[in-house]
């Protein structure tokens, strides 16, 4: 398996920036979709927005439509087009609204869109991405789950469509940034030893196993420096999010599990770090917001301006780093499992990771369920190799009933 990122062919020119870029957000009303259209707004020589999609916000896609004036905006859910359509129509936009999981796939390959900001959370992201690589769009990945779910078939599709994959979770992005520009194949080849990837240990870094088998949605949902949709935020709290970085890594950069590392790191500044064989690290630092690395993707290879405040590290004063601690957040564990295990095994473990968060913020399920449910059901699920993206669909279908049953049994 090939696992060239972005840059096998050569570094987009500047002149790229001569023309205005047809961008289409997916995910436009989520946070992610909110700080792409920020930085946007302060480039507006250079971007265009073409395409705004959503899951089922109304109220918030009516604004954004005005705002940004659209060609074309998506909702998944047709009764939300119809009002979009409606609000619209009464203000006269000329926005034409479109519904439904086929719709997205094709605004994401459209021929008149040059980049592809994929900011859909969960599974669902994974069919418009695919979309995006299979027509060598300029693809701004946010949607980690897309890479767990099917990354052989996602990394092969970038290349095979001759798309230009540029990662937004800022650890990968950091990463990026620090790597050499002129890849290789494999990490050894572009001397390099590991990855570190930094995590901020959430709000429970510090945390008894007692309080945290007690911890609310409220608790978790409050992530110490980073403002985020609530399924990553819980993701964070149990440190999947962490887990899933991990299987991210691994194939945006054709690492294996024993390359990559995690280092917690509370302040959240260095954003993660490269290790080179003669000892050297590398590392990407700055204010935690996602602006810096949506900026750093629509931009690329040239820098833009972000709207992010300059880094005071006089203020922060100190940077403390420690080991990650697998027997409180055991979800980096079975991330790290389910890697080593390969095949659909992360699959599995990311439609089960969806069940258990969507369970425990309806108070379903504790918070130490989470890592429970998620062995209990890999380990009575059969894993097989990666064929195909139908074959991937059945096994998260089969992944959540079996996670639903769990739940039946347990909650
Ligand atoms: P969010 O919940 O704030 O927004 C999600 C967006 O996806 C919304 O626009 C929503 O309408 C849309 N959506 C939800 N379900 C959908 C479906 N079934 N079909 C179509 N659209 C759907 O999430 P977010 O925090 O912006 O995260 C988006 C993605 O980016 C996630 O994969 C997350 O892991 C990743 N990411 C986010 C951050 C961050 O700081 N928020 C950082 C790194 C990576
Ligand atoms: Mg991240």
């Amino acid at each position: 398996m090939d696992h060239t990122l972005i840059d096998s062919k050569p570094v987009m020119s500047n002149l790229a920036f001569e023309t205005v870029q047809n961008v289409a957000i997916l995910g436009a009303t989520g946070t992610i979709g909110i700080q792409t259209l920020d930085v946007i707004s302060q480039h507006p020589e250079r971007f265009n927005v073409f395409a705004l999609t959503a899951n089922n916000n109304v109220k918030s896609m009516i604004s954004l439509c005005q705002q940004y004036t659209p060609k074309y905006a998506v909702m998944l859910q047709e009764q939300a087009a119809l009002a979009l359509h409606a609000a619209l129509k009464a203000v006269n936009a000329s926005t034409i609204v479109l519904h439904g999981e086929q719709a997205l796939a094709e605004i994401a390959g459209h021929i008149e869109v040059d980049t592809v900001m994929a900011a859909i959370v969960g599974a669902a992201g994974l069919h418009p991405a695919m979309a995006a690589a299979r027509s060598g769009k300029r693809i701004l990945l946010a949607n980690k789950e897309t890479l767990v779910m099917a990354g052989s078939l996602f990394m092969r599709a970038v290349e095979e469509g001759g798309a230009t994959l540029l990662p937004i979770d800022s650890e990968h992005n950091a990463i990026f940034q620090v790597m050499p520009r002129q890849r290789a194949k494999n990490l050894v080849d572009m001397g390099i030893k590991r990855v570190l990837l930094t995590a901020s240990g959430g709000p429970f870094r510090n945390a008894s196993l007692d309080d945290m088998r007690a911890v609310t949605p409220e608790q978790a949902l409050n992530h110490p420096n980073w403002v985020m949709g609530p399924k990553i935020t819980i993701d964070s709290a149990t440190m999947m999010n962490k887990g899933l970085e991990v299987i991210e890594a691994h194939w945006l950069f054709n690492a294996s599990a024993d390359q990559i590392d995690v280092v917690v790191h509370p302040q959240s500044v260095i954003h993660s770090m490269v290790e080179y064989s003669d000892g050297s690290v590398l590392a990407q630092l700055g204010n935690p917001d996602m602006r810096t690395p949506i900026a750093y993707g629509l931009g690329f290879p040239n820098r833009l301006e972000s709207g992010v405040s300059s880094l005071d590290l006089i203020k922060i004063g100190r940077l403390d780093f420690s080991a990650p601690d697998f027997s409180r957040f055991p979800c980096l564990r079975l991330a790290y499992d389910a890697l080593k295990a390969g095949g659909t095994a992360p699959a599995i473990l990311n439609a089960v990771n969806e069940i258990a968060v969507e369970a425990f913020l309806a108070e379903r399920i504790g918070f130490m369920d989470i890592p429970i449910m998620i062995e209990s059901v890999l380990t009575t699920s059969g894993i097989e190799d990666v064929a195909s993206i139908a074959q991937l669909a059945e096994v998260d279908a089969e992944a959540r009933r079996a996670a639903n049953i769990w739940l039946k049994n347990h909650a």
